[in-house]
């Protein structure tokens, strides 16, 4: 299975404004819309890390790159990219009318964090911190942002490198997230042996019984990440008679 780590940074929305609160932006109002200024990206275990941004390359060029991972991807991980890197990414692969990638499963580690753990910020620096991975890199805020968007080469060097140390925290936190996550992309359906479901290691071993609905089955636990699974054929189908409540 082909796992893409994934990351973009996008220019904020530039518009006319007549105060600084609670302000109605009318789209006439709208000077210029979000686009996506640089993406970083990474084949899980491959060392290289890939980056291209629009100050290296012109903006359609940069997206072939991304939207090329895309096509060969399974899976693709990323923190809060459901709702904002690849809905951001699909945008700009229609204004430029690329078609649809091929499909492929998204790992969201922010929603995994927040579904599985109560940490009192779920922002990706303060997970990663609080786990000893590492943090992210710091960088002067807003203004950078306007510097890589005038050009500022120091700037973009400065916004490379803090777009990388995302995906290489991310990396870090997928690894240590590995058995909390539900419905993780089944790997044995990209093997030929059976395999844990989620890590692709080979050492699982017989820990109990699953009891469901269905029959009673037996269970595994994964000796190399720690995640649980169970065997897809019943070793007791359950009694053919169902409840009606
Ligand atoms: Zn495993």
């Amino acid at each position: 299975m082909k796992i893409l780590l994934l990351d973009i940074e996008s220019s904020p929305n530039v518009a006319h404004v007549w105060g600084l609160w609670q302000q109605n932006v009318g789209i006439n109002q709208l000077m210029e819309s979000s686009y996506v200024l640089c993406w970083a990206a990474k084949w899980l275990g491959e060392d290289e890390i890939i980056f291209d941004s629009v100050h290296q390359s012109k903006p359609k060029k940069m997206l072939k790159g991304i939207y090329d991972l895309l096509n060969a991807a399974d899976a693709v991980i990323h923190y809060n990219g459901t709702k904002f890197d690849i809905p951001t990414l699909n945008k700009e692969f229609l204004l430029h009318n690329y078609s649809p990638p091929s499909p492929y499963k998204q790992i969201d580690l922010l929603r995994v964090a927040r579904s599985q753990f109560r940490f009192p910020s779920n922002k990706l620096d303060y997970v990663a911190q609080r786990l000893g991975l590492g943090k992210k890199q710091e960088h002067e805020g807003h203004d950078l942002w306007v510097k890589c968007m005038n050009g500022d080469k120091d700037a973009w060097k400065r916004m490379e490198t803090y777009n990388i140390q995302d995906v290489v925290l991310l990396e870090s936190l997928y690894c240590r997230l590995l058995p909390w996550i539900k419905s993780h992309p089944n790997s044995n359906l990209f093997s030929d042996s059976a395999v844990c479901p989620t890590c692709s290691g080979t050492r699982l071993q017989k820990r109990g019984n699953a009891v469901s609905s269905t029959g009673t089955y037996q269970r595994y636990q994964c000796r190399d990440c720690g995640s649980w699974s169970q065997g897809t054929k019943a070793i007791k189908p359950s009694v053919q008679v169902k409840g009606l409540n």
